[in-house]
């Protein structure tokens, strides 16, 4: 069973073909990072001219790379949200028109299975699973029985990971989007300050970001007053050891609690090396098999849509032609 997958909630046009839901035949990523890069994040209505004419390019370029042909597509999948409502409708409304025109089912897709999904592109799940989400717009633990059953365990109450990281990123004058530079600066930093970890009420698997976020530029507010020297790197390497450090404690707690049989992680702050890192050491004793996906699946892709969709096929879940864009689309 070939999937096409397409994505486009975000400001990354993406379509794949993924086999059997494991094999990725091609995905091809066009990223807008370039546009936005100027105001210091995603612009809406940029990103859904983008798309628009970036879509019919991307498509084909993943048919090239794959060497096939319509006659070999099952299905296609596409994201229907959460995310840009106009960047979601360019993808929506491909695949539809695709999908009536070659005949196709269609498959809508959450965003964030798809994320999830990324990592059984590389291994085999197995269950109960808990999957740490931790994306530019999600921070959540989700607990999984099955194939395409999803129990939201813990969620943010303010900023999601990314977010945070992005924002922080901005305060140090820092390209967007931020993560990857607030990475690799803190690995050349010291944990010198002391920035809170917000662990909320006993027991809870929430998270909360913004806290922190005001303490780091709190931070460095009260420093450029007072004429203190504060270095980027120590602000770096005190934020991600704050926010790697709750991570990490809140994934390990459920995954005893839940006694599940493995732990894996996905979006785009899971390419963090410092969250990479701490879980492997804390996973490592625990005899919970960890799984990461490899940097270039972390990020938005299709090949994860495709691979979620797959799932929603073999189930005979499909859509049906009015198949709509959802900004705020639930994940269950
Ligand atoms: P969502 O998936 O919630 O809709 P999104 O699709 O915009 O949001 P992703 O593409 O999954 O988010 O991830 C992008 C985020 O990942 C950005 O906030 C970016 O700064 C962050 N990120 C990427 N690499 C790293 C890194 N090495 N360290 C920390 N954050 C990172
Ligand atoms: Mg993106
Ligand atoms: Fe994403």
């Amino acid at each position: 069973v070939n999937i096409l997958g397409i994505e486009t909630s975000c400001d990354e046009t993406a379509v794949a073909i993924v086999k059997n839901g494991r094999e990725i035949i091609s995905n091809v990523v066009a990223s807008q990072i370039e546009s936005h890069k100027r105001f210091g994040g995603v612009v809406p209505e940029i990103a859904s001219r983008h798309h628009v004419e970036q879509i019919t390019l991307v498509l084909e370029e993943a048919f090239n790379q794959a060497e096939m042909d319509w006659e070999d597509i099952d299905a296609i999948a596409v994201t229907e949200g959460p995310g840009l409502v106009g960047a979601l409708l360019v993808g929506v409304n491909t695949a539809k028109a695709l999908a009536f025109a070659k005949h196709k089912p269609l498959i809508g897709v959450h965003h964030i299975a798809g994320h999830i999904y990324a990592n059984r592109l590389e291994s085999e799940f197995t269950f109960p699973l808990l999957a740490l989400i931790v994306s530019g717009g999600h921070t959540e633990l989700v607990l999984m029985r099955a194939h395409g059953e999803y129990q939201v365990i813990g969620e943010t109450r303010d900023d999601a990971a990314g977010e945070a990281y992005d924002k922080v990123a901005r305060m140090l004058e820092l390209p967007y989007p931020g993560g990857p530079h607030i990475d690799r600066l803190a690995s050349e930093g010291e944990e010198s300050i002391d920035f809170p970890r917000a662990w909320l009420e006993a027991g809870s698997y929430d998270f909360s970001f913004s806290g922190l976020k005001s303490a780091v530029i709190n931070k460095i507010h009260n420093g450029k007053q007072r004429g203190e020297i504060i270095k980027k790197e120590d602000v770096a390497a005190s934020f991600q050891a704050s926010v790697v450090e709750v991570l990490t404690e809140k994934t390990l707690r459920a995954a005893e609690e839940y006694q599940v049989e493995q732990v894996i992680v996905a979006g785009g702050v899971a390419a963090n090396q410092g969250l990479r890192k701490s879980l492997d050491q804390k996973f490592s004793g625990t005899g919970i098999p960890l799984k990461i996906p490899s940097l270039k699946l972390c990020t938005d892709n299709a090949a994860m849509i495709a691979a979620a969709g797959a799932i929603s096929y073999e189930r005979g879940n499909t859509a049906k032609l009015d198949l709509n864009a959802n900004a705020s689309l639930l994940l269950k």
